[in-house]
């Protein structure tokens, strides 16, 4: 692609709001643009403050790290980062043999194991009986049983993806002296009066201190409070409240064992789920609940019986939740990146993955479209897109899960509020069919993987029950699950524990 050089070149870019979004976009254009004269200011208010959550990330930040050049020990000790392999879902089915499940980043080594998976659970469909549990089929899911890392022993030719958990606080500080030292000028103050020009572009930014900052154009990285996409330039919020009724959160940090996991771990609870985030220094639990469901003293308490911390004196945090997007991301001359245009629960922590999506998606139209808005409308429709696919995903923990001890659980397993590519990718699993090709030949948009979605699928037991099997059936070339077991407990050895991967020095 050639470089549209002339429209962004020299220009003036406002990013309003410190947190992980704010810092990630600075960046991110600091290092693609400051060599096109592109200026960049970030305003952030040490008033407001961040929203302080958010430690568990996909493979999608390990590729910006890598995109700005920023290696692994320059930044996870400082960020009290841990690897991870992927996510432990428990008590989510009530289903015999499938109370737990695995959702495994992809490595190498599935290659070898997942058409195996594929093949049992397309007759575990059917009703034969079959193997069909996902977890003994990826090498992730070992790797997180087992505590171990995600980078394998030199001689070993197998690549496993992974993500990180972090100290979302201290993630911020590295990214903001990251981006100091690159040239981002950085403004701290609250801005108090947006200024817009006739025809309503934002022109500049107030702040409490009496200081003006005008820019050629604004990221909205101003977290749930939107001040400039939402507030100013009144685009309307798409709330997702009828397919996640989850919207608030309790968060409580307790102590890090001597192994270090490389998983987190989403409970099930009674009005919603728990998740678990392994750091060096200590382990990150919050109950994300649906707050027309249980009050907030009754999420904490039930939050701090399962972490046996009832008689402690831990302080807790409390957080509400503002699920859904805004209609348009990129308005005038203003983006919004981060909470400012939208979230999504973090069941599978990938609000970081949509900020990451939407700032590479910026860089790449402006530079062949320009900054003036010709790539706009692409962007906004693919960004929306990339909301609605995640969405789907996490709604459909909810839609195939078969706990009925509250209201809460009893309601997500029959709410009829479904999309219909989510309500085709169920369909197709039911039918029996492959879904990896249906979903490439039926154009069903998703972000998530065939594998993803077979994990998630095979891994709440959704199958019939099994039949006689006829004499001829696919059950007559049985996958040998010892060879597997064997195949992947060999590639697991030579993998080292997490403890032994975070030494850096
Ligand atoms: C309970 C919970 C759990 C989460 N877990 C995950 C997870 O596991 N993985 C994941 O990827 N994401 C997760 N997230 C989302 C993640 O926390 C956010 O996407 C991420 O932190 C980015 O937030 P932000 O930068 O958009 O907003 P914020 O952190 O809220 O930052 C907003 C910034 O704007 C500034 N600001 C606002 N108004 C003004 C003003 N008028 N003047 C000056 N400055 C202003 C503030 O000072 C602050 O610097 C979670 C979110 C919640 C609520």
């Amino acid at each position: 692609m050639t470089m549209n050089t002339g429209t962004h070149q020299n220009k003036s870019i406002v990013i309003l709001g410190g947190g992980t979004a704010g810092w990630i976009t600075a960046n991110a254009l600091i290092h693609r643009w400051a060599d096109r004269g592109v200026a960049v200011t970030l305003i952030e208010s040490p008033d407001i403050g961040t929203v302080g959550v958010g430690e568990g990330s996909t493979p999608r930040l390990k590729r910006f790290f890598d995109a700005i050049g920023v290696a692994e020990p320059e930044w996870m000790p400082k960020c009290n980062a841990t690897y991870k392999v992927g996510i432990s879902f428990a008590n989510w089915s009530t289903k015999a043999g499938f109370e737990r499940y695995f959702h495994p980043f992809p490595s190498q080594a599935d290659r070898h194991t997942a058409t195996a998976y594929y093949f049992n659970t397309y007759a575990r469909r059917l009703g034969i009986d079959l193997h069909a549990h996902p977890d003994r089929f990826f090498l992730a899911a070992r790797l997180a049983e087992n505590r171990q890392g995600p980078k394998p022993d030199e001689n070993f030719p197998i690549v496993v993806e992974y993500g990180y958990h972090f100290d979302a606080n201290l993630l911020g500080d590295f990214l903001r002296s990251r981006a100091i030292a690159r040239g981002v000028a950085h403004v701290q103050a609250k801005v108090v009066e947006v200024m817009q020009s006739a025809d309503g572009d934002i022109r500049e930014l107030l702040t409490d201190s009496g200081q003006s900052i005008a820019g050629d154009f604004f990221v909205d990285c101003s977290g749930f409070r939107s001040q400039l996409l939402q507030q100013t330039l009144r685009i309307p919020f798409r709330s997702f409240a009828a397919n996640l009724f989850n919207d608030s959160a309790v968060v409580l940090p307790t102590e890090q064992s001597a192994q270090i996991g490389s998983q987190t771990i989403s409970t099930a609870m009674k009005y919603g789920w728990a998740w678990e985030i392994p750091l060096t220094h200590r382990i990150g639990n919050g109950y994300v609940y649906s707050s027309g469901y249980c009050s907030a003293d009754e999420a904490e308490t039930e939050l701090r019986a399962r972490l046996g911390l009832l008689e402690s004196d831990t302080p807790a945090r409390h957080l509400k939740m503002k699920v859904g997007r805004v209609e348009s991301h990129w308005h005038r001359n203003c983006l919004g990146v981060g909470l400012s245009q939208g979230f999504i629960e973090p069941l599978e922590a990938t609000a970081l993955n949509l900020v990451c999506n939407t700032v590479d998606d910026f860089i790449t139209t402006v530079e062949a479209h320009g900054l003036e808005g010709d790539g706009r409308d692409g962007l906004n429709d693919r960004v929306n897109q990339g909301f609605e696919n995640v969405r789907d995903y996490i709604v459909a923990h909810y839609i195939v899960n078969s706990r009925s001890d509250t209201d809460y659980w009893r309601r997500n397993g029959s709410n009829g509020e479904v999309s219909p590519a989510l309500r085709q990718i169920l369909e197709i699993w039911k039918t029996g069919k492959s879904l990896s090709l249906e979903i490439e030949r039926q154009k069903i948009p998703t972000s998530y993987t065939a594998m993803s979605w077979y994990c998630l699928l095979g891994g709440y037991g959704i199958y019939p029950d099994i039949r006689p099997a006829p004499a001829d059936n696919a059950a007559g070339r049985k996958v040998n699950m010892a060879e597997i077991d064997a195949y992947i407990g060999r590639c697991a050895m030579n993998f080292r524990l997490q403890n032994e991967q975070l030494q850096f020095s």
